[in-house]
């Protein structure tokens, strides 16, 4: 095997996908890795950005490669343990536990980003040292072209510069993707690294995460708190779509670490319209009489809270370049270029895919680089060959399964749960000729995106060819 090209790979980006390529690279025994990573540290604490993860079936593909599941299991909620508290506005709770549809379903795992970004990193820390190293608080801000290799300029807090000159560049920076902003500027006319964005009602949403104690009181009576590894769905007092909000907590399985509640409306909601901490604290006040919620968001959580700018869901899109070969990186004359995760693929978090979709890609690429005996200029055009068309179904997935999901619209989600019942019903009657819902088929980690849309797809046709037919039959009744 050559092992000439075994050498200098940059990633740009920590996260999972940085950290997850890192580790599948030396797995397979490559060496002199470096991810670049512009935060300070893998668990930094952005309470904006401290959504939790579903680890499910797909992402697992890379975490049992990298022998990291049962950790990750010891720090979260399995999914078969999800339970979910409704607090309506007058107080009354009811809890029920998420229907499990497909017994087959591998168990899924809940954790928040900072924890399962730590585990890959202290896997990194306690067995790969001699292989990968990840420079934390230095951001890659320039890509140029030198003849036919790519020179990386980074820049540490202090201003310091630091040049690196890879053969394999790995883009793993997410959404504002600079790896694929450089390939983008480098083909010229072509569209091939150009977002490619496509309309959902989901998209556009701004949220902001509250941050609250670890075991809150649920009323003023002795004992009755929040229990840690519990979902809540708290809804508010107010009527209207522009002023009724609901708090969405994700269960969690360290007692210890604070809670944080979503909180996600379009951005004309009377709630982003607050500019003082003073009216936001009224806000909470009035919309949640039900709880004790000065006892759960302190005075300085509803600071930081005001002055937050939060986030916002992107639109769903892709870009169909998934690499770019320069010179011959194979015999250490050349650089080639792979993008992974978000920075190809970035839409609002319904189907629980973002993650799960990146872990894959980082698989599929393994299973490729196993096949080509890790040969750069066979592996990435067999990789965008084979990647491609699910990249632009999960797109699809996106779109169609649940983007309802945040109370934006009570008759769209009604509707949406007339369809998924009414195909799951069909599916189980007669399960040749329908499928369940692809926000169901989604959870079937051995059927790939493409697929999922395949069936679902097929399953629409058939329900349109019935109406159309029990249409024509009603009409055809009236006729004499
Ligand atoms: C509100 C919200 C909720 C979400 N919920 C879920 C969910 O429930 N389930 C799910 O699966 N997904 C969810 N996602 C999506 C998920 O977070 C992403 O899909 C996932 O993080 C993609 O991983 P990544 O490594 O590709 O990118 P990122 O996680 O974005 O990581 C990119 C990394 O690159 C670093 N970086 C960027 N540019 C540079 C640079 N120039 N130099 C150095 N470093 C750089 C960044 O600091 C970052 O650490 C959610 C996203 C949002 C916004």
């Amino acid at each position: 095997m050559n092992h000439s090209y075994r050498k200098n790979v940059v990633i740009i980006g920590g996260g999972p996908a940085g950290l997850g390529a890192a580790l599948m690279l030396a797995k397979r025994g490559w060496k002199d890795i470096t991810v670049i990573e512009k935060r300070p540290s893998a668990d930094y604490y952005e309470p904006d950005k401290s959504f939790s993860y579903q680890i499910d079936g797909r992402g697992q593909k890379l975490t049992d490669l990298l022998d990291i599941t049962t950790k990750i299991a010891d720090l979260s909620v399995p999914s078969n343990d999800f339970y979910l508290t409704l607090i309506q506005k007058d107080g009354k709770r009811k809890t029920t536990k998420l229907p499990i549809v497909d017994s087959k379903r591998k168990m899924a795992y809940w954790l928040p980003r900072a924890s399962f970004v730590q585990v890959l990193y202290q896997e990194i820390q306690q067995h790969w040292q001699d292989a990968i190293q990840v420079l934390f608080n230095i951001e890659c801000i320039e890509i140029k072209q030198n003849l036919d290799r790519l020179e990386i300029i980074t820049q540490s807090k202090n201003q310091e510069q630091l040049i690196f000159v890879p053969n394999l560049l790995l883009g793993c920076d997410g959404l504002n993707s600079i790896v694929r902003e450089t390939l983008h500027q480098m083909s010229e006319r072509s569209h091939l690294f150009d977002m490619q964005k496509f309309p959902s009602p989901s998209a556009g949403l701004k949220y902001k995460v509250l941050s609250l104690p670890p075991q809150f009181p649920l009323s003023e009576q002795p004992g009755d708190i929040s229990q840690s590894t519990m979902a809540y769905a708290i809804r508010s007092n107010f009527q209207g779509l522009k002023k009724a909000i609901s708090l969405g907590l994700l269960p969690l399985k360290n007692q210890d670490f604070p809670r944080t509640a979503n909180i996600i409306a379009y951005p004309d909601h009377q709630i982003w319209q607050l500019k003082t901490k003073e009216e936001v604290a009224d806000f909470f006040k009035q919309a949640f009489p039900q709880i004790p919620i000065e006892k759960i968001i302190s005075p300085e959580e509803i600071d930081r809270f005001t002055s937050s700018e939060g986030g916002k869901f992107p639109i769903p899109q892709y870009c169909e370049g998934l690499y770019k070969i320069l010179g011959n990186p194979d015999n250490n004359e050349g650089t080639a270029v792979i993008l992974f995760g978000d920075a190809v693929h970035c839409f609002p978090p319904d189907i629980g895919q973002g993650v799960n979709s990146a872990l894959e890609d980082i698989y599929v690429f393994q299973e490729i680089l196993a096949d080509t005996q890790d040969n750069l200029s066979q592996a990435l055009p067999q990789y965008q060959k084979i990647r491609q068309p699910d990249v632009q179904a999960l797109i699809r997935l996106v779109q169609i399964s649940y983007p309802w999901q945040y109370n934006q619209d009570p008759l769209q989600k009604r509707l949406w749960s007339l369809n998924l019942f009414l195909r799951l019903v069909l599916s189980k009657l007669l399960p040749f000729v329908f499928h369940p819902h692809s926000f169901v088929l989604i959870q079937n980690h051995e059927l790939s995106y493409s697929e999922i849309v395949a069936k679902s797809n097929r399953t629409t046709q058939i329900l349109l060819i019935l109406t159309v037919l029990t249409i024509l039959i009603f009409m055809g009744s009236f006729l004499p």
